[in-house]
């Protein structure tokens, strides 16, 4: 009767816990009232009235006890901070870019990319937007165009690199308005919303190759390009036996210059920056930085969380880490599918997506069907997931209009090294009651909206 070791191995996290943090457990009754006076938005729940927080990954990460222990070396200088320099450092040597300016976070970064290099009625292609991305893109003046493959409006499409542009997309692009009114390509990956999806090595160069051919920029948010090279390295010929900092410097070969929120891959708190091998670029943004950040050498940071970077950069590109990251999102995934939970397929790299429109199908996209899950999930186990669907697409700047997104999902998103196996498992099973139980739900409707990025503030009641 004894079970036999089959000589299959699980793999565990590479590193153990040295300080913990009590998380408070509250009853279904006080979650009701709690997710009603936040207006149904997720966003405004207080933290301490969270569980399982899955709201985002952002700045959500545990650092290490190296990264804390940098903390105490931060060098407080306004200008010139040791830290400073070490993290510059690093930015060459594992993005291989030789500028470099530092920001309070990514947003910060694409802010001022997006003055520089964007004129009114430009064109701005990418693979997929993101919010913020796209927001200071408008801001500036310039009209996104969504040059990503149809696959990746598919949340069953199996196509491994989801995140590819379509290069017939960018040829259609450039034939009605022509390359000058083009200032840059911009590509991201994996791509968040399409469900946490890569490009291929052999797609960016593709996209390269176009726009050299057209003098066209290539610019890069390598938010998550660490885990855009594990995807590579697990599925594109040729990258088996390459190492992660390899495949991230040949992506980041390829473009003209990159930004980043560190709050993601760099498994910090707060922080970002932009890099670029374009010297005039450079120039620019060095001297923007100190209108709305500071002096190019801190840029809205203190010295210590910069010495946080700098040490997160080296601990990012550690196969065994990114594993893990990655590894604990697809175990969730493969759980939520056991029990039939229409999920975005192939799992993401930083998050697990929930088909809101199935699950919730007898509601109106009108209505909001993936607010609508965030709240059933929070209410029946206290879990935090964010909407991404019609309400985080927000308006159409020309006609005011609704954009109406084919996807409808709900993220559960992983912060880096912080949650358990056994967190994993009440979440799923919190989930699959939600799942089971849909056909009762009601949908909402929305009650305030601010003018800009709507998601974050918006307020909901129960139609
Ligand atoms: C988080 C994020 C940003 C914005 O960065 P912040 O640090 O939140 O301002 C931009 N692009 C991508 C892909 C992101 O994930």
């Amino acid at each position: 009767m004894s079970e036999e070791y089959q000589g299959k191995r699980s793999w565990a996290e590479p590193y153990k816990i040295k300080v913990v943090e009590p998380i408070k457990m509250t009853t279904r009754e006080y979650r009701e009232q709690a997710i009603k006076e936040a207006g149904y938005n997720t966003f405004l729940l207080r933290s301490d009235d969270v569980y399982i927080d899955l709201l985002t990954d952002s700045g959500t990460n545990a650092m290490s006890d190296r990264q804390w222990a940098g903390i105490m070396l931060g060098d407080e200088a306004y200008a010139g901070s040791r830290n400073f320099y070490y993290l510059e450092d690093n930015v060459r040597k594992y993005y291989g870019m030789p500028y470099f300016v530092p920001t309070h976070q990514g947003r910060a970064a694409e802010h001022m990319i997006s003055r520089i290099l964007i004129k009114p009625g430009d064109y701005i292609p990418g693979n997929m937007y993101f919010t913020t991305t796209r927001a200071h893109q408008e801001l500036a003046g310039g009209i996104f165009v969504d040059v990503i493959i149809d696959e990746a409006h598919d949340p069953e499409d199996e196509h491994p690199f989801k995140g590819n542009v379509d290069i017939a997309k960018l040829d259609a692009l450039v034939e009605r308005v022509g390359a000058a009114k083009i200032p840059y390509v911009c590509m991201a990956g994996p791509v968040n919303m399409a469900g946490g999806q890569p490009f291929s090595m052999e797609n960016l160069r593709a996209v390269k190759a176009w726009c050299d051919k057209h003098s066209v920029r290539l610019w890069f948010d390598a938010t998550r390009a660490t885990e855009n090279a594990y995807f590579i390295k697990q599925r594109e010929a040729g990258y088996q036996d390459k190492t992660i900092a390899e495949i991230l410097k040949e992506i980041c070969s390829c473009f003209e210059g990159l930004w980043i929120s560190a709050k993601k891959d760099l498994m910090v708190n707060i922080g970002g920056f932009l890099a670029t091998r374009d010297a005039e670029v450079f120039e620019k943004a060095r001297n923007m930085v100190v209108l709305f950040e500071g002096l190019h050498t801190y840029g809205g940071l203190a010295g210590r969380d910069m010495e946080a970077m700098a040490r997160g950069i080296e601990e990012m590109v550690d196969y065994d880490t990114i594993r893990a990251r990655i590894g604990q999102v697809e175990y969730c995934g493969r759980q939520l599918e056991r029990f039939g939970v229409p999920i975005v397929r192939p799992i993401g790299g930083h998050a697990v997506f929930l088909d809101a429109k199935k699950i919730l199908a007898h509601i109106p996209q009108e209505q909001f069907p993936a607010q609508t899950l965030t709240a059933e999930i929070y209410i029946d186990s206290g879990v935090r997931s964010m909407e991404r669907g019609i309400v985080s697409a927000g308006r159409d700047k020309d006609t005011g209009q609704d954009k109406k997104p084919e996807l409808e999902l709900v993220r559960l998103t992983f912060p880096r090294r912080v949650y358990t196996q056994a967190h994993i498992d009440v979440m799923v099973e919190s989930i699959a009651n939600v799942y089971q139980n849909r056909k009762k739900v009601r949908g909402l409707k929305m009650v305030y909206e601010p003018e800009f990025l709507r998601f974050f503030q918006a307020r909901f009641e129960r139609v």
